[in-house]
């Protein structure tokens, strides 16, 4: 695993309650990213989700 201190998550989700809309970032340190159920179809949007979301 390849550490990287100077990361930053770039997000545009604005009913996640980690979101920091005025600087579009994610206020959490790490995010954990899996395949979604509709994987495999090779769109972006149906291959991977945040599972670090959390609903306002
Ligand atoms: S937890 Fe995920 S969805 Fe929420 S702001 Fe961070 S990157 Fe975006």
């Amino acid at each position: 695993m390849t550490e990287n201190k100077h990361q930053s998550i770039h997000c545009s989700v604005k009913s996640c309650r980690h979101l920091k809309p005025e600087m579009g970032l994610c206020g959490l340190e790490s995010v954990q990213i899996a395949p979604t159920p509709m994987a495999y179809s090779g769109d972006p949007a149906d291959e991977s989700m945040c599972q670090s979301y959390h609903c306002k």
